[in-house]
């Protein structure tokens, strides 16, 4: 077993990750990265289309700043964010950010006459190439970056255990080598968890392979608090078939150089979305789809699964491959593009809830855990915030790495995970194989946990979790007992933390009793701004699990209602 020492361990090479690593290596400090893939080629990073202009840049007026505000706030988090801390990050990407990445080589797309090309509109958006791709160039500038700093880093090596000394401080990250099936374990004064929420906990899902929520399972593990598990956000119209295409997006964003977006027809061909009629304030609109498809549904001119169409038929096709990649899927199934739509269906995006971070200082409860991106609960992301997140984070830490010890790790926790991870590459079950098992746990979530929920499905999903925890797990079959490349094994140990993660968002989504954006309960169907306008915390209790509210403070933007019927709520 390898034992390595460095200042910071950073779990995870998305936006979050590597801008912290980037941060702490400026400052002085050593940041050592472990990635599950590859630091700057893995997690949802690399899948931004947009990058959303924030405050007065680029000759935004006062309104569209405002807007891009509003957007953030109400649209893209329902109201659980802090607001304070929004306008923070608004102004912190306005100041640097995009200074700071196009000094550093990203080029945004320009017109003929060198001016960079904008989405007009509401709220505006730039791309980093073309629109559709740019977070492609963006980690691939981060991926050199951190290449040139000579960042220490442990690619395709999995975090399977967050190391806590005598007094519970996190001072160490368990990790499994993939390739070489090598233990490491990384001793550090601090750690940051910076694994996304793009988990692919359902069958159809936005994430990547090594998305499987392990920040999640393994923060809850040491002990930390988590908040609004339950919101989940969906995209409502990414390509039905063929399955590998699940995260293929007919994008609903304004498009850059055009007023114009992708269109939404049931299956009689009644278009039922279009954003610059629907809803124009909603730049991402994901949320005011959803409730658009889920009318249709009730009404049984669509489904969750498909039977409805998405595309460009209304549109010049130069107005669309001039900028955006938006075209490619059309051209690559062979149908006729603008004229054709292309058959949707509903995917499971990302998870606005997570880890509870302190936002002044991005700590968790646990003492030497931090949290930076998409893992955290503060905010529903975006690649800027999570960049941001980056920067908050590496500042907080360098603030306080000073004066803290190195302690040791007992020996025993360090053997206790050697023993838990020989156990599921060794067992001998005749059962499910690891990814088969997968499959069932995103099937279970799929059906009682999806889109539509209520109490007693969520109650099913608990005893199918607790089922499946007791009974199939030990019973797993893995052919393959080699330690290297050992893919099997590590869809095992992905199992377990699927498995964790998954019953902590059923027993939030039961908790949660009313309706809220993405968040749907057939069996509380109003969005209750009287009793519900917090955080749904969740705290580990002796064996279970104890909930707390915490109210949201809101002193730029309000609801304006105490209650409506959510699908009537503009956001
Ligand atoms: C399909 C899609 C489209 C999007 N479009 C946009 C857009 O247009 N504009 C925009 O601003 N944002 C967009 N987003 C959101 C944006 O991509 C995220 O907010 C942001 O990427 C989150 O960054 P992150 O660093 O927190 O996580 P990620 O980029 O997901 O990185 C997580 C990292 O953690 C690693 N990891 C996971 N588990 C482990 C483990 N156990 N051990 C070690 N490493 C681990 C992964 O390998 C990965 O490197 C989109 C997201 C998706 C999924």
């Amino acid at each position: 077993m390898r034992k390595i020492t460095t200042d910071v361990a950073v779990i995870g090479g998305g936006a979050a990750g590597c801008y912290a690593a980037l941060c702490l290596h400026n400052k002085g400090i050593k940041p050592l990265i472990i990635c599950k893939g590859l630091v700057g080629k893995s997690g949802a990073s690399l899948f931004a289309g947009n990058l959303v202009l924030s405050g007065r840049l680029l000759g935004n007026t006062e309104e569209q700043a405002k807007n891009t505000a509003e957007f953030l706030i109400k649209y893209h988090n329902q109201f659980l964010i802090d607001q304070q801390w929004a306008r923070r990050c608004g102004e912190w990407i306005e100041k640097n950010y995009y200074r700071e990445l196009e000094e550093a080589g990203l080029y945004f797309r320009r017109d003929d006459e060198g001016n960079i090309v904008t989405s007009p509109g509401k709220i505006r958006s730039i791309a980093a190439n073309v629109q559709g791709n740019s977070g492609v160039p963006f980690m691939d500038l981060r991926r050199k970056q951190i290449l040139r700093a000579g960042i220490e880093r442990l690619e395709e090596t999995t975090a399977t255990a967050l190391l806590c000394d005598e007094d519970g401080r996190v001072g160490g990250v368990f990790c499994l080598d993939i390739l070489n099936g090598e233990y490491v374990v990384v001793l550090a004064k601090a750690v940051i968890m910076a694994t996304g929420y793009s988990d692919r906990l359902h069958v159809r899902s936005t994430g990547t392979r090594e998305m499987s929520a392990d920040g999640i399972a393994l923060a809850w593990r040491a002990g930390a608090t988590l908040v609004n598990m339950e919101m989940q956000w969906w995209h409502t119209n990414d390509a039905a078939y063929p399955p590998s295409w699940q995260r293929i997006q007919i994008y609903p964003n304004p498009m850059l150089g055009s007023e114009k977006s992708a269109r939404m027809v049931n299956a009689q061909g009644e278009e039922f979305f279009n954003q610059q009629r629907d809803d124009p304030l909603a730049f991402g609109p994901y949320t005011v789809q959803l409730k658009a498809l889920a009318k249709q549904v009730h009404a049984g001119k669509a489904s969750y699964e498909g039977g409805y169409y998405a595309g460009f038929d209304h549109c010049d096709p130069k107005e669309v491959e001039t900028y955006t990649t938006y075209a490619k899927p059309f051209h690559q199934l062979g149908l006729n593009f603008p004229g054709d739509m292309l058959e949707t269906a509903v995917t499971s995006h990302y998870r606005q809830g997570g880890i509870d971070v302190d936002i002044a200082t991005m700590r968790s409860s646990v003492p030497g855990l931090y949290v930076a991106g998409g893992v955290g609960g503060h905010s529903n992301g975006l690649i800027a915030l999570a960049t941001y997140d980056g920067f908050s984070v590496a500042e907080s830490i360098a603030n306080n790495l000073d004066g803290i010890p190195s302690k040791d790790i007992p020996q025993q926790s360090i053997d206790r995970e050697v023993k838990r991870l020989s156990f599921l590459r060794e067992s001998g079950g005749n059962g499910l194989s690891p990814v088969q098992l997968k499959e069932k746990i995103r099937k279970m979530m799929w059906k009682k946990a999806g889109v539509e929920k209520n109490e007693s499905d969520l109650r099913s999903a608990l005893s199918d979790i607790e089922e499946i925890r007791n009974h199939v797990l030990p019973d797993v079959r893995i052919m393959n007992k080699t330690k290297s490349v050992n893919y099997e094994w590590l869809d095992a140990i992905d199992a377990v933390n699927m498995l964790d993660a998954c019953e902590l968002i059923v027993q939030s989504s039961l908790e949660r009793k009313e309706s809220r954006g993405p968040f749907f309960r057939q069996d509380f169907p109003l969005t209750d701004n009287n009793e519900w306008l917090c955080a749904n915390v969740l705290k580990k209790s002796g064996n279970g699990v104890r909930f707390e509210r915490r109210p949201y403070e809101l002193p730029f933007f309000q609801p304006g209602f105490a209650l409506r019927d959510n699908l009537e709520v503009p956001w």
